[in-house]
């Protein structure tokens, strides 16, 4: 019993190992050029909505008790976590469409090989292959 699933085990490595992913097509990269403009208006809209919740909490004591300033610290903290992570967000959004641009976008930074297609659908900014990702 092992035996069989070791050697199915074997061979799908095997599959794996030699499956090369194929060279998107034009269709196919601007589908994900569209969605990554569309991820890139999203963030910057929420960028935009946001801003107003990361000013500096006021520190007049007789407008707010120490509590409620506590607490609109500790929101402010939590914004600024999250507009630093969009920031990232954006930077991975900007780098994808600039490798569109020069046409070296879908290729993983790290063994060169086309990514998976459904690896890009999942996340478009994505830089590696699921095997290089994994070695990590
Ligand atoms: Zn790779």
């Amino acid at each position: 019993m092992f035996h069989l699933v070791f050697q199915t085990y074997l061979k799908t490595a095997y599959r794996r190992r030699n499956r090369l992913n194929r060279r998107m097509n034009k269709e196919e990269q601007e589908h994900l050029k569209e969605r990554l403009l569309q991820l890139r208006l999203e963030l910057q809209e929420v960028d935009d909505l946001s801003r107003e919740s990361t000013k500096p909490v006021e520190l007049d004591q007789s407008a707010i008790g120490w509590v409620s300033r506590v607490d609109a610290i500790q929101a402010q903290q939590m914004s600024l976590a999250s507009a630093r992570r969009r920031q990232a967000q954006l930077s991975a959004v900007e780098g994808a469409l600039r490798r569109i641009e020069s046409d070296e976008y879908g290729y993983c930074f790290v063994c060169g090989e086309d990514m998976d297609l459904r690896r890009l659908e999942a996340d478009p900014t994505s830089t590696r292959c699921l095997e290089c990702a994994k070695r990590k």
